[in-house]
């Protein structure tokens, strides 16, 4: 059993998916007898919960954990170090031997054994578990741990809720397989998570206070195509989800293109408290390299479908991603992204360098975009999106709408700055968009307000 002195601090990195991890692990960790601290350098074991998507997460990843064993616990004490997450599963055994400094690595799927590897961790007194080369847990936990465990519709994993809004991941894996991506690899084939676990899961949160749910997976769209059930899909979630809890934002993210329906954009259309929002990671609009992306479509079909999404909910807020420099893009086909992204007219674009990645497809090409180059066409793509998306985001002072508020910036408030209180539209995501900034009201209440200025695509708002 552990020690009730022994304390667990969690790093976080990465993507959203990550936060929803750990947001589970941490709540595991509360349930047992370890004590989890906010500072690493006092706490008995470091957990990082890592992203290796891409080589700069990678380093990233490793950065910190350098960092974590240069602090005194670890130096001048007997702190363990575990490692979980998408590093330990892109790079398996290796890693053994790279880091021997880690206590234990802990695969995506063994996330829920947490407490039992730090229960080993302890048990074992510097033993370190052998890195297993299977997704398989690092130890045996007990039946009746496994089965306590298993996911049931009265038994969904328990949350930890410290803000008004919180992300519910409603799959996990990929199997589009697309040529420029780690993910499939990383976290295994598309499953979705059933809808009695993210209808409990979600109640769960709503009790607790939340007021705005982010649906969240690497493919949101196709959910439930995978279900032994058929009939379940994205839309009548979303349906069942917005009439049983009305008072309650719900927002989708990361739909691919193939995902937007008429169902689901009907449904969106029906419901107040669906927020008309929508974030379609497009990558590119060139059809050529589209195709050597291994993805579908073309920029004429994407403004056709933008143009549909728009009849459809006329007042919604569009997000995209795209990659600038995939192997073989041309000069043109760089002109044809930019093209694109002029007509498309999104509130937001999140625009990446194409990443040369160990084990894709586009990885191995030959025809690779010198960096220069890559860096230089993203810039130009930035510099484009933000002329559009700054110019929309002043289209919105003057207009009142609802804001969630959602924190306090601690900074700003003790350097005097009277908007100190941040808080979000139906039109801004967490963590990716601009934010509302105001004077006045407490986190977790929607509030209606009035938008006077806008800088970049930060607004300042007056509550009325
Ligand atoms: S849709 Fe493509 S880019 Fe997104 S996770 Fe799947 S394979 Fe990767």
């Amino acid at each position: 059993m552990a020690d009730a002195a022994t304390t667990v601090a969690f790093i976080t990195l990465g993507c959203a998916k990550n936060e929803v991890d750990t947001n589970k692990m941490r709540a595991l960790v509360h349930a047992s007898a370890f004590v989890e601290v906010a500072h690493p350098e006092l706490a008995d074991i470091v957990v990082v919960n890592t992203c290796s998507f891409i080589t700069e997460a990678t380093e990233e990843a490793l950065g910190v954990i350098f960092e974590v064993l240069e602090g005194r616990n670890f130096t001048q004490g007997t702190a363990k170090l575990v490692v979980a997450g998408c590093l330990p599963a892109r790079y398996g055994k290796t890693l053994g031997t790279e880091l021997p400094e880690v206590a234990a690595f802990v695969s995506v799927e063994d996330e829920e054994h947490i407490v039992d590897v730090l229960e080993h961790l302890l048990a074992a007194k510097g033993e370190k578990p052998e890195l297993s080369p299977s997704p398989a847990p690092l130890h045996a936990p007990s039946p009746a741990a496994v089965s306590a465990l298993e996911p049931s519709p009265t038994s969904v994993p328990t949350r930890i809720v410290d803000k008004p809004w919180a992300y519910v991941k409603i799959s996990d894996g990929c199997d589009r397989y697309c040529s420029f991506c780690t993910i499939p690899s990383i976290r295994g084939r598309y499953k979705s998570t059933p809808g009695s676990e993210i209808v409990a899961e979600v109640a769960q949160l709503v009790a607790a206070g939340v007021r705005e749910i982010i649906l969240i997976g690497q493919d949101t769209g196709i959910w439930g195509a995978d279900a032994k059930e058929p009939g379940q899909n994205l839309a009548q979630l979303l349906d069942l989800l917005a009439t049983s809890f009305p008072a309650t934002w719900l927002r989708v993210m990361y739909l691919q293109p193939e995902g937007l329906t008429t169902e689901l954009l009907e449904v969106m259309a029906a419901h107040d408290n669906i927020c008309h929002y929508l974030d379609i990671p497009l990558q590119h609009a060139s059809a050529t390299v589209l195709k050597a992306m291994n993805r579908r479509g073309s920029g004429q079909e994407y403004l056709e479908l933008l143009s549909r999404i728009r009849s459809m909910l006329p007042a919604v807020t569009l997000r995209t991603t795209v990659i600038a420099g995939f192997p073989g893009e041309t000069r043109a086909d760089a002109r044809e992204l930019e093209r694109f992204i002029a007509a498309a007219e999104f509130d937001y674009v999140g625009v990446f360098i194409y990443s040369q990645e160990e084990g894709t497809v586009a990885g191995r090409r030959t025809d690779q975009v010198p960096l220069r180059t890559r860096k230089a066409r993203a810039q130009r793509l930035r510099d484009l999106a933000d002329t559009i998306g700054f110019a929309r985001t002043a289209q919105r002072v003057g207009s009142t709408c609802e804001v969630l508020i959602c924190e306090q910036d601690e900074d700003a408030a003790a350097e005097g700055d009277t908007r100190a209180l941040l808080g979000r539209t139906k039109g801004q995501a967490p963590e990716v968009d601009g934010m509302v900034h105001l004077t006045e009201g407490v986190p977790g209440q929607i509030v209606s307000v009035r938008m006077v200025d806008a800088i970049c695509y930060e607004l300042d708002g007056e509550g009325v």
